[in-house]
């Protein structure tokens, strides 16, 4: 039995799929904070080049993927799609377990998909600088590395308690030639505004977003970008999910569940989309998105207008939210902690074509253990979530007396995350509790609109 599925180089993906045009309602406008009217491509250009702002915006199903990008992407794509068989038979499951690989990536995870088309169409514009955040450093280091690609200089705000905490992640967006610091600064206003409330600030990624975004609209040479959550950034990630199509159809096989970790959405949407397309035109699988209790944006928040930041600089979108003030837990999975979702995937979960699950830490990391000792990749803490949703539908259809063929995306490895499996090793890795007082308190503040 085939134990990877490898596609040649040409079978690349040519165009990335687009949701919109297939969903069963046309999106939720994005609506501008100030007038609360819905935004036009002129308002996001001091952020964005227009190139991007057009794919956010665009209902053409298909978009093609310009030849440079694709030259950068080859570097690792197609990534290969491996069958679990050791996983399986440790689980003694009559199931059959299949993974995407992203982790093969230069960064380590699936954020380069669009940190190459996002440098590529910046350079293109006349860009010279992006600026940025990032939580656990995966974007930051993608970003640095794609501007490297296209000889963009990039500016990193690193959640403070991850600078700290994750130190290589720092060496790493250094060496690929980033400048870096640790948000909140007394760089902007935004950040200064926080440290003036609390000088000790851990900060958060909604504090970091509204440093970049300030970074950027009162810079001209200087553009902003985003990892995930919008539609672009979810557009570029099809390329996953195309792949993870044509290689399954190599194994013979068709998902009964398709499943990735779920922060702002990118990494799920990149491998569910192109099989939610299948699902809008009649075709049977289920689509689960998988996030920590201490962040549980999909199962707790919800659905409707908020900022994208803790400052309120960014527009409003109409998603799944746990409110922009929300602070959540310190876990491991620091791309998890985010307090909205992409628009697209919270639209999908409200007309009930994805279904979002939420475990805790601790239950993630066992999965992690158990999957690194089976297959031997060792999981990122997000990605971990994915592979505990995988194991319990593999458990479940074996009390069903069923056979499921379960499909899920493993978004990167953890070795810059060495740290968090020697504290869960060690016995010493806490468990949060829904933090419902927080999020009560956070929902409260979410803006009245419509
Ligand atoms: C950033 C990150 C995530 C979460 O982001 P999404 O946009 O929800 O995919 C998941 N896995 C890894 C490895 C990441 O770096």
């Amino acid at each position: 039995m085939p134990l990877k599925y490898l596609l040649p180089e040409d079978q690349l993906p040519s165009h990335w799929y687009n949701i919109i045009p297939d969903l069963p309602s046309p999106p939720a406008p994005v609506l501008h904070p100030g007038t609360l009217q819905p935004v036009k491509p002129d308002d996001l250009a001091p952020l964005f080049p227009m190139a991007l702002i057009e794919q956010e915006m665009s209902s053409q199903r298909e978009i093609p993927i310009p030849e440079e990008v694709r030259f950068a992407l080859a570097r690792w794509r197609p990534s290969p799609l491996f069958r679990a068989v050791a996983l399986e038979q440790k689980l003694q499951t009559r199931s059959h377990i299949y993974y995407k690989y992203e982790g093969v990536s230069p960064s380590g995870s699936h954020k380069p998909n669009t940190a190459v088309p996002q440098a590529f169409y910046n350079a293109k514009a006349g860009v010279r600088r992006l600026a940025t955040e990032t939580g656990a450093g995966q974007w930051g280091c993608s970003l640095a590395f794609a501007g490297q690609l296209f000889g963009l200089a990039v500016t990193v705000y690193m959640v403070k308690i991850s600078y700290e905490q994750k130190p290589y992640r720092r060496s790493l967006m250094r060496t690929w030639g980033a400048e870096v610091f640790a948000s909140p600064t007394d760089k902007t206003n935004a950040g200064r505004t926080i440290l003036g409330q609390d000088p000790r600030s851990n900060g958060s990624l909604g504090i970091a977003i509204s440093e970049a975004v300030e970074d950027a609209a009162t810079h001209e040479d200087t553009k902003y970008a985003l990892g995930s959550v919008l539609n672009h950034v979810c557009l570029h990630q099809t390329v996953v999910g195309q792949e993870a199509q044509a290689q399954m159809k190599l194994a013979g096989e068709y998902p009964d569940v398709v499943i990735g970790c779920h922060g702002g959405g990118s990494n799920f949407a990149g491998i569910a989309f192109p099989f939610a397309r299948d699902k809008m035109h009649g075709k049977k699988v289920r689509l689960v998105a998988a996030e920590p209790t201490s962040c549980p944006t999909l199962t707790r928040g919800v659905y409707a207008y908020d900022f994208g930041d803790t400052g309120k600089m960014t527009p409003l979108m109409k998603m799944h939210t746990l409110g922009h003030d929300f602070m959540p837990p310190g876990i491991h999975a620091g791309g998890l902690r985010y307090h909205g979702a992409s628009p697209l995937v919270s639209q999908l979960v409200a007309a009930g074509l994805v279904e979002g699950i939420a475990y805790p830490q601790r239950a993630c990391f066992e999965a992690a253990v158990l999957f690194a000792g089976a297959e031997g990749i060792l999981p990122a803490p997000e990605s971990s979530h994915a592979i505990k949703a995988a194991i319990e539908e593999a458990r479940r259809a074996d009390a069903e007396g069923q056979q499921r063929v379960i499909l899920f995306n493993l978004s990167g490895h953890g070795h810059f995350d060495l740290g968090a499996y020697d504290q869960y090793l060690a016995g010493q890795l806490e468990d949060f509790e829904y933090p419902r007082e927080a999020v009560e308190a956070s929902m409260a503040k979410l803006p009245k609109v419509g």
